[in-house]
């Protein structure tokens, strides 16, 4: 990221700045000072800086990607291109696994830089990856990200499968091999969390486990998917006696569940009553077959909702994309549209900082927080005449409408550029 700008900086005449409660303050200046939020108002109420024009731009809290898996950036359409009845996504096995063992350095570091690129360009400020297991994956897409500017929060997996035998797991009984337990142990030294990919992979006994070295002894954060699909829920109820989400929840208490898209209220309330964050991905799922999340009714109850792009192979990894298409799907009624509008925009930008515990720092405009802002052009092709201002962003804008980047107080991407320098 350049580092070319004053510690002090006045963001001024902004055509409009997205306050909290989606209020849009009009013709406001936002005022930098190293790299904080400082005020927000009239120009001549801040001390004379460094002054960028934002004539005619919206500033908005930047985008907040709850779940990505930004390797399979290396595949693009390999979903669609497989034929029926081949694993795609599942190790050990399937596809993307063993094209990723094939990939050589080069290939990799380009595929994945050139999505994270995709990601700026498009708003996106902060990102948590679900990495392939084990050490060594982590070390080499952190190196290969190092020169993103976006906040990156890395989880882990397994690395070798099957975790348990199937004697164990269809018995429910039975701990984790000391083995599994120090690959864990060592990708965690390197990587911000640990995510397996669903809890069917381990016994009650293993998910206590996983629990106490992540939490207790790495003090690291902890994820997983749950409720993805049908037969996963089935397949935990049939070795276990209770479901993917009761298990997920009752057991190894992670600080998010991504996906929910087969979750009842029961499940969600569950999930909300343990102060459990939720992230759903209603591309991915469309991809897949399934049905659509029952976002709005999380919404509703309560839960802590964000958005995330998910595989790169299948979906765009732009929070543009996905909020457009989530808060479509989720019209079903006049009156959801606009709740659905609303809602989509809210878990890209606020409720994606809850999910993620970043929320002190980020996801909304106000003073205190980090000046990190996605800067829209409202005059150009994508969001001139607008009438309201959230639905243009949810249901018109893409990247070309992203006039610049900013993070923390620092230009991370396009031409905003020092109107005059104090
Ligand atoms: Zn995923």
């Amino acid at each position: 990221m350049e580092r070319s700008l004053p510690s002090r900086i006045l963001l001024k005449n902004a055509f409009g700045v997205i306050l909290p409660d989606l209020r849009i303050g009009r013709d406001l200046s936002v005022y930098v000072v190293e790299g904080s939020i400082r005020g927000i108002g009239s120009p001549n109420t801040f001390p004379e800086c460094a002054e960028i024009d934002v004539s005619g731009k919206l500033i908005a809290p930047g985008f907040i990607n709850c779940h990505t898996h930004i390797e399979d950036a290396a595949f693009p359409e390999l979903l669609f291109s497989t034929p029926p009845g081949i694993d795609v996504l599942y190790a050990p096995g399937g596809r993307r696994h063993r094209l990723l063992r094939e990939l050589d350095a080069e290939q990799y570091r380009s595929a994945v830089s050139r999505a994270a690129a995709q990601m700026l360009a498009s708003g996106t400020v902060m990102a948590a990856d679900f990495c392939t297991g084990g050490a060594d994956a982590i070390v080499a897409l952190r190196s290969a990200l190092s020169s993103s500017p976006i906040e990156w929060l890395h989880f882990t997996g397994h690395s070798t499968y099957p975790v348990q035998s199937a004697e164990a797991l269809s018995t429910n009984s039975g701990d984790l091999d000391p083995s599994v337990m120090e690959d864990i142990a060592a990708a965690l030294d390197v990587a911000d969390g640990f995510a397996p990919v669903h809890v069917n992979h381990t016994t009650d006994a293993g998910l206590r486990a996983i629990l106490r070295l992540v939490r207790g002894t790495a003090g690291k954060r902890l994820a997983t998917h749950s409720a993805a699909s049908i037969e996963y829920d089935e397949l935990s109820l049939r070795h276990t006696g209770r479901g993917e989400i009761e298990r997920a929840t009752g057991i190894l208490e992670p600080d998010f569940l991504v996906h929910l898209t087969y979750a009842d209220v029961a499940d969600l309330t569950r999930v909300r009553d343990a102060g459990i964050g939720a992230v759903m991905c209603p591309r991915a799922m469309a991809c897949l077959g399934r049905t659509s999340p029952p976002f709005l009714v999380a919404v509703d109850l309560g839960l802590m909702v964000g958005l995330g792009t998910d595989n790169a192979m299948t979906s765009t990894p732009s929070m543009l994309d996905e909020m457009g298409f989530c808060a479509r799907v989720q019209s079903a009624s006049a009156e959801a549209r606009r709740r659905s509008i609303h809602a989509s925009y809210d878990a890209c930008t606020i409720g994606a900082a809850r999910v993620l515990g970043v929320a002190d720092r980020l996801g909304s405009i106000e003073p205190g927080k980090d000046a990190t802002f996605a800067v829209f052009d409202m005059h150009g092709d994508g969001l001139q005449s607008s009438t309201d201002v959230i639905a243009s962003l949810v249901l018109r804008a893409s990247r070309a409408d992203v006039a610049g980047v900013m993070i923390r107080g620092q230009i991370a991407y396009g031409a905003l550029g020092l109107a005059c320098a104090a």
